[in-house]
């Protein structure tokens, strides 16, 4: 069987299928990826690029005008839904008004040329259709790229550079075609003008690399949202959820690290565990709620009184535990001493005339302690011992 079809036309087809390919595949990536508004404007913006390249591969088959008309029109109307769909995702500015004004003259125009003369080889006509096109595209295209390179300043994503690059070769593609009334005989076709055959067939570049700059942005937001949303899950996992201060899973991780750290470098470690004292009274007489607030109140002050390094944690209930390294038994009375004076000190505007104390058990890490766990395990016997000699003191176990 004899190929009936032209070069320009294999070329028309071939982009035809690619637009198609590509718009077809960011749409679902899109869709996919939560952007339904995005994925609409690509899949349409791509139909009408296909259907406006299938006129141009079978235009001689149809009445000329129609033809010319419908070809300018799908393709202006195919590049503004992509073009839309980048500003949503870049969050641009609209097209500017006047270049929609120009494309509606332009259009206007050539209705009017066509409808007073149809003719195929009218000079005028043939270079009006290729203005008509080429020029509000080129503009269109100059803007888009002007308005992203300014809001994408660099470091550029992957993404980005692509839809740069893709807007850059729409401008350059569309001034060629733009130049060929200038340089080509009147009402050369497309097939003989090779400045025109080229822009064509970069048309193929256009698309291919606006389409992978669009997928590579919108899986590159993907996976930063994943890993944002990993952070946050970790940090809720980690966190109480009352106070903000760590949980027990945060005191066992940095236990853990901390106890290889002070064996390797031989520096003590002291444990210890913090309960309020007499709180059931505390909730007993004003409530639920406000026995959050003092717990809040007490976490916060707490925290003030230590240093960075030093891990507090909210150990369940009214019980916090304190992780404190480089911190012997002599310091640890010095911190246990300021802790104690810092609850003392605070004056919760919830629970006027009500003085909130606490009763702390310390232990420091020995050489037979499997983990911080058994040091914590003799700090809470130190904390019961505290309790029983009356509350609001500390008292110490250990070597
Ligand atoms: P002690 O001095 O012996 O520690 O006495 P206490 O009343 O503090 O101890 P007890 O274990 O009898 O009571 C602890 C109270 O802490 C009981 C419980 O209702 C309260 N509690 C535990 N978790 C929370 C919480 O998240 N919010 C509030 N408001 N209260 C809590
Ligand atoms: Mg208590
Ligand atoms: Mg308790």
């Amino acid at each position: 069987m004899r190929c009936s079809l032209s070069p320009l036309q294999i070329i028309v087809l071939l982009s035809g299928a690619q637009i198609l390919l590509i718009g077809g595949v960011s749409a679902s990536v899109w869709r996919e990826r939560g952007f339904p508004k995005l994925a609409r404007g690509t899949l349409f913006g791509s139909l009408a690029w296909v259907a406006a390249l299938l006129l141009l591969a079978a235009r001689s088959r149809l009445p000329l005008g129609l033809a010319v008309l419908l070809f300018v029109g799908l393709a202006v109307v195919g590049q503004r839904m992509f073009y839309r769909a980048i500003e949503e995702l870049y969050e641009l500015a609209p097209t500017p008004r006047w270049i929609d004004a120009l494309t509606a003259v332009a259009l206007g125009a050539l209705v009017v040329a066509l409808l007073v003369d149809a003719s195929p080889n009218h000079a005028a006509l043939a270079h009006l259709r290729v203005l008509a096109s080429a020029v509000p595209m080129g503009l269109a295209s100059a803007s888009l790229n002007r308005r992203l390179r300014r809001k994408e300043r660099a470091p550029r994503s992957a993404g980005a550079r692509f839809v740069v690059f893709g807007a850059t070769a729409a401008t350059v593609m569309h001034g060629l075609r733009a130049s060929t009334v200038f340089f080509d005989a009147p009402g050369s076709d497309l097939t003989r003008s090779p400045v025109a055959c080229v822009a064509l067939a970069g048309a193929m570049l256009v698309s291919l690399s606006v389409a992978m700059g669009l997928i590579l942005e919108v899986e590159g937001r993907g996976v930063a949202r994943l890993r944002q949303d990993n952070d946050a899950l970790r940090r809720d996992a980690l966190t109480d959820a009352l106070t903000g201060l760590g949980n027990r899973r945060l005191f066992e991780s940095a236990a853990e690290v901390e106890l290889q750290r002070s064996r390797r470098h031989s520096w003590p470690v002291s444990v210890f565990v913090l309960d309020l004292d007499h709180f059931k009274r505390i909730n007993d007489r004003w409530g639920h709620a406000v026995g959050d607030q003092v717990l809040i109140e007490v976490a916060r002050c707490c925290e003030q009184a230590l240093r960075a390094e030093d891990v507090l944690v909210r150990w369940g209930g009214e019980e916090f535990a304190l992780l404190v390294p480089h911190c012997d038994r002599v310091s640890s009375a010095r911190v246990a001493e300021r802790l104690l004076a810092s609850v003392r000190g605070l004056r919760c505007a919830s629970i006027e005339g009500e003085e909130v104390t606490v009763s702390i058990g310390v232990a420091e890490l020995e050489a037979t302690d499997a983990n911080l766990v058994a040091t914590l395990n003799r700090a809470d016997e130190a904390l019961y011992e505290a309790k029983r000699r009356g509350r609001n003191r500390y008292v110490a176990l250990g070597a």
